[in-house]
């Protein structure tokens, strides 16, 4: 006998709820699919022709801030060897291109891969994914941010990652975090553990798209609370987000996983906000 057997007849199921309760798989057999930039019919979220055109690998960027470089990049950064769980590891920013202004005042994270620069149209998917609940899209960010992970080759894979907290306010209103919703497919991908608590958002702060650039990091300042020390310490710790802006955010998190030991804080986000010169 099936759910719908149940339900009185005042009370039909809609197509969608039906969807809902099967496998994604299935779903995705019974729906035809179409890029979500095109329209066209394709296989999987975007068609190969879009992903190529508007999801192309990003040009040579700075190794901890992941903001593009300038056409003669400063003279490369030598950092000394990083000692990860006992075992030494080469630090990648011996090898990595850094800007200038991770120079002068280093991040408290030390290393950002992002897949792609948060403009259009890709900025409509990643708002499709946060607001609309299109959550098929969270993968294939994910897919994104692996190959631009396996295009850096002298980089060191974090030992865990975990996606940037919500508050629980916005987390119900939401019924989602995006950022695990990415972190989730590229951790499978990476081969590296997912650890979805391993920090905690201890205030409801305004989004940072909500205040103005110099009060980012004073919103997020003492957000964070590291639920999970024991993981964290002596660690390289992967954060996962959907966009990175200012840096504010992931840097106040980073600060919070070095205080707790963290040997290494690498940032992973599928899209980065361009500088405003
Ligand atoms: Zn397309
Ligand atoms: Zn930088």
């Amino acid at each position: 006998m099936t759910d719908r057997l149940h339900l009185p007849p005042s009370l039909p199921i809609s197509l969608p709820m039906r969807l809902r309760r099967l496998p994604m798989a299935v779903v995705r057999r019974l729906l035809p699919s179409t890029c979500a930039l095109c329209g066209d019919g394709c296989d999987g979220v975007v068609c190969p022709p879009c992903c190529a055109q508007f999801a192309p690998p990003r040009g040579p960027c700075c190794a901890r801030c992941a903001n593009p470089l300038p056409v003669s990049p400063p003279p490369r950064k030598r950092e000394p060897v990083a000692s990860v769980q006992g075992q030494d590891v080469e630090n990648s920013l011996a090898t990595e291109p850094v800007c200038g202004s991770c120079l002068a005042d280093p991040p408290a994270f030390d290393a950002t891969v992002a897949a792609v620069d948060y403009a259009a149209p890709l900025d409509q998917l990643v708002l499709q994914l946060k607001f609309g609940a299109r959550l098929p899209l969270a993968p294939w960010f994910a897919e994104r941010l692996r190959d631009a992970v396996l295009a850096r080759p002298a980089m060191a894979l974090p030992d865990v990652l975990c996606p940037v907290p919500l508050g629980r306010r916005r987390l119900v209103e939401r019924g989602f975090n995006q950022a695990l919703e990415i972190a989730r497919p590229l951790a499978a991908s990476l081969g590296v553990a997912l650890h979805p608590k391993l920090a905690e958002r201890t205030t409801e702060t305004t989004a940072q798209s909500g205040v103005t650039p110099a009060e980012r990091a004073g919103n997020v300042r003492g957000a964070f609370a590291a639920a999970d020390p024991d993981r964290i310490a002596g660690r390289h710790v992967g954060l996962v987000d959907d966009v990175m802006t200012s840096g504010h955010t992931l840097a106040e998190l980073a600060a919070t996983f070095k205080r707790f030991g963290a040997a290494r804080v690498t940032n992973f986000v599928f899209a980065r906000t361009p500088p405003h010169f």
